[in-house]
């Protein structure tokens, strides 16, 4: 059956806004981030495809590789669940929010 075009036929559906799964902040550069670092995940024999991502924001990024290691993230912290238990993300976390998305946040 075909749509009924009514007045309203101009209106798309909005998708829901992405948003960081760390801070919870809209960002119009989120990117993928790997739960398991590429390079740890190909010593572990797993495949770049299977590797589970999160939309992560850069700042949240940034901060993730600069404070942790690679082995840490790959074998602690391969949850969003695992990372955000962590107090100093926390904390990072509630600063972040703080900011606004405009303002690059210079992390290193
Ligand atoms: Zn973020």
């Amino acid at each position: 059956m075909a749509r009924k075009r009514g007045e309203d036929s101009w209106y798309a559906e909005p998708k829901p806004p992405e948003v960081c799964v760390l801070c919870g902040r809209e960002a119009p550069n989120l990117t993928d981030h790997h739960l398991v670092p590429k390079s740890q995940g190909r010593r572990q024999g797993v495949k770049l495809g299977e590797i589970p991502t999160v939309k992560m924001c850069p700042a949240c990024q940034g901060y993730l590789s600069k404070t942790f290691s690679n082995s840490e993230l790959a074998n602690e912290l391969n949850t969003v669940e695992a990372i955000l238990a962590r107090e100093e993300v926390q904390k990072f976390v509630k600063w972040v929010q703080k900011q606004p998305m405009t303002k690059g946040v210079r992390v290193h």
